[in-house]
């Protein structure tokens, strides 16, 4: 059994991993499946403004409780769960206004602290939430992938009113797309690479367009009667996207962020105000996922063909290389800790 670190940027190391003890209030969790996310990648090359080091990777988690501590209700040993990777104080403004995944004092497993890339980890009680034994361990660890998309449309709102421009085919992009889908809005992903189109095209874009080739201002000029989308997400990451954003946006259009870039971009006030924009940034989520499993359980959400590989936990060098050498490849990469 493993645990997946980065010791400093570009050194991981796999090791032994030893068995923590539950404290009052939290349980030990035995992780089945853990997936690879892009803020991974960034860890390991050191470009993720929040992480320390050593680290033990991983946010996007499902297991099996396999001890429970003191002053425990609700969890059991045997009991399947997902984990929300944010740890808040419960404490401070942020929190207090419902929005603990912009605490004051936030953790998150896996970059402010020790995550889920090994055997078992140990977590607080809160942050393991309970799903059906009908739900598969690799649908269930999509759930928090899952959940910055659900995040990101709660700030932006979005219904089957909506026509949501999405820029990005990738991870992000397919979870923001099939979470719209489910709200019943009409959906438009942009990218410049053809395959990744074909991909959001099979998880029910209603239009894909080809940055690069295609005029997107253009293409999307004629949605709601000549206003263009009234939500735009930008999955990409590209901060320039976001003065296209505030052109191409409907009166009464939302924008949402989900990028981390801390370049500078360009937007025209004007079009803000005219059309009354409102620019909302997103980031993990706020206690959304026990919703997101209702939709898994239910079959809403069917993201299984998300999961392009699955390496067991001891080759995760391979899996690591994969996403790194060849992203075209994959969505999303997941590493099995048990059979
Ligand atoms: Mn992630």
């Amino acid at each position: 059994m493993v645990s997946i670190s980065v010791q400093q940027p570009h050194h991981l190391l796999l090791q032994e991993d030893r068995i923590s003890t539950p404290g009052p209030g939290e349980v030990l969790v035995e992780v089945h499946r853990a997936g690879i996310c892009g803020s991974d990648m960034h860890i390991l090359h050191g470009t993720n403004p929040f992480a320390r080091y050593p680290r033990v990777l991983g946010h996007e988690m499902s297991g099996t409780v396999a001890a429970v501590g003191p002053d425990v209700t609700g969890l059991a040993d045997g009991d399947r769960v997902v984990i929300d990777p944010v740890v808040a104080c419960g404490q401070c403004y942020p929190c207090r206004a419902g929005r603990p995944n912009v605490c004051a004092k936030l953790e998150v497993f896996g970059v402010h602290r020790d995550g889920g890339f090994r055997d078992s980890l140990v977590v607080p009680a809160a942050n393991a939430l309970k799903i059906s034994p009908m739900l598969d361990f690799g649908l269930a660890a999509l759930a928090e992938p899952l959940s910055v998309a659900a995040n990101v449309l709660s700030r932006t709102g979005c219904s089957d009113q909506d026509v949501v421009l999405i820029y990005g085919a990738g991870t992000v992009g397919v979870t923001v797309l099939q979470v719209a889908k489910l709200f019943g809005a009409r959906c438009i992903v942009a990218d410049p690479d053809a395959a990744r189109l074909q991909r959001a095209t099979a998880f029910g874009a209603d239009l894909v367009l080809q940055s690069g080739s295609d005029d997107i201002p253009e293409a999307v000029s004629g949605e709601l009667d000549g206003l263009g989308p009234s939500v735009v997400i930008d999955g990409a990451g590209v901060p320039a996207l976001l003065g296209e954003a505030c052109r191409v946006a409907a009166p009464a259009g939302r924008i949402g962020l989900l990028g981390f870039s801390p370049q500078p971009t360009p937007v025209v006030q004007q079009e803000i105000v005219r059309k009354e924009l409102s620019i909302v940034g997103s980031r993990l989520n706020r206690r959304l996922l026990p919703q997101v499993i209702g939709w898994l359980e239910q079959g809403k959400l069917q993201p299984a063909a998300m999961i392009t590989q699955t390496f067991a936990a001891a080759d995760a060098r391979a899996a690591f290389d994969l996403v790194e050498q060849h992203p075209e490849q994959t969505v999303k990469v997941q590493l099995s800790f048990r059979q």
